[in-house]
């Protein structure tokens, strides 16, 4: 008997893998899927993969008192970030979960499948495995993908002259968490919550940008500390236009002090920031036209280091300093 008073409740691991886990997406290109001691996977034939891990820790990357549906949505959904931004199609998925015994019941185990099946059978990827523990709240997702070879987009390979692109909208992801840092009902926006839990897919725009563009990173960190990264790995400068910068328009009407600065460095977004070569411009304004991807120009790869940011609505006067926006870093 569990707390709640009805029986059965809590069951042993296998049968909560067997319940919960096994079969609840479809299994293209598995061989072998759960219940063994590993997956065999099939890749299709010419093409690399792309590999990627992310774990979520309750109280630093989620509020202790998400609902395991909610969490199931965005441990899914930030690790498909990854794959969004180096332009793979996601296949295979595994997940290494630790739950504490108070909260390990099967209406918990249930919920939490339900979120992640909810993404990944959004775009077909497959579990195939993963692992199941006791302790403190955390989930790991590692999301294979595939790529045809050699067309993976990469953080190091934007060139001076290339134009710098955001996907929708930034700031939500810092809004939502002060929304929920608030706790009073009044605050409570139903679009910030969604954006927090279940953050745009990019996969579709990764696939099309992967024949345009010419760098890509996802912004999990904050707009200037992810480009930052680019700039630093592909040895050229940044200089954006903080003017141009999409920010949706609740957002700002809601924060007007706040939107701006979480815009730059709020982190949490999982849109992606990409460059494209002059040349490629207009094959990406018809893609935006066309409405088959949201991106708006928000500056110029340069020669140098580091993101400069101007603000052409203020005469340039650079009105931001960019080291008060380089991020999260969980050992600083
Ligand atoms: P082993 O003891 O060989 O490491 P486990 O007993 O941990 O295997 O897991 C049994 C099977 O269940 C494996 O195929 C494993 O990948 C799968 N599995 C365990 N936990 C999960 C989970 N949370 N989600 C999906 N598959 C899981
Ligand atoms: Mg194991």
């Amino acid at each position: 008997m569990d707390d709640n008073g009805s029986t059965d409740s809590r069951s042993g691991e296998f049968a909560i893998i067997e319940r919960h886990f096994k079969g609840i997406t479809q299994q293209s290109g598995v061989l072998t899927g759960i219940g063994d001691d590993a997956a065999v996977i099939k890749p299709d034939a010419g093409l690399d993969l792309v590999v990627a891990t992310d774990s979520l820790l309750a109280g630093v990357h989620f509020p202790d008192e998400t609902r395991p549906m909610d969490l199931g949505r965005r441990a899914m959904s930030v690790n498909l970030s990854d794959m969004a931004a180096m332009g793979a199609q996601p296949r295979w998925f595994t997940v290494a979960l630790s739950v504490p015994r108070d909260i390990a019941v099967e209406k918990w185990f249930a919920e939490l499948s339900h979120g992640l099946s909810d993404i990944a059978n959004q775009i077909d990827c497959a579990l195939v495995g993963g692992d199941t523990t006791c302790g403190p709240l955390a989930i790991t997702i590692t999301v294979i993908g595939q790529v045809p070879s050699g067309t993976a987009l990469r953080r190091d390979t934007a060139k001076i002259g290339d134009h710098i692109y955001v996907t929708g909208t930034l700031g939500d992801g810092a809004a939502a968490l002060d929304m929920f840092s608030r706790g009073d009902a009044t605050s409570f926006c139903e679009r910030l919550f969604e954006h927090f839990y279940a953050p745009d897919l990019c996969i579709n725009s990764g696939l099309l940008l992967r024949e345009i563009a010419s760098s890509c990173i996802d912004i999990s960190d904050g707009l200037v500390a992810d480009l930052h990264h680019v700039c630093s790995s592909s040895r050229v400068a940044a200089e954006i236009d903080c003017s141009l910068i999409p920010i949706h328009a609740q957002t700002r009407r809601n924060y007007p002090d706040q939107h701006m600065h979480w815009a730059l460095s709020g982190g949490d977004d999982y849109q992606l920031c990409f460059t494209v070569p002059e040349r490629e411009t207009e094959s990406l304004k018809k893609l935006i036209f066309e409405g088959l991807i949201h991106a708006t120009r928000i500056g110029l790869i340069t020669a140098g280091d580091g993101v400069t940011i101007i603000d052409s609505s203020r005469g340039n006067r650079c009105t931001h300093q960019t080291t008060d926006y380089l991020g999260y870093d969980h050992f600083a």
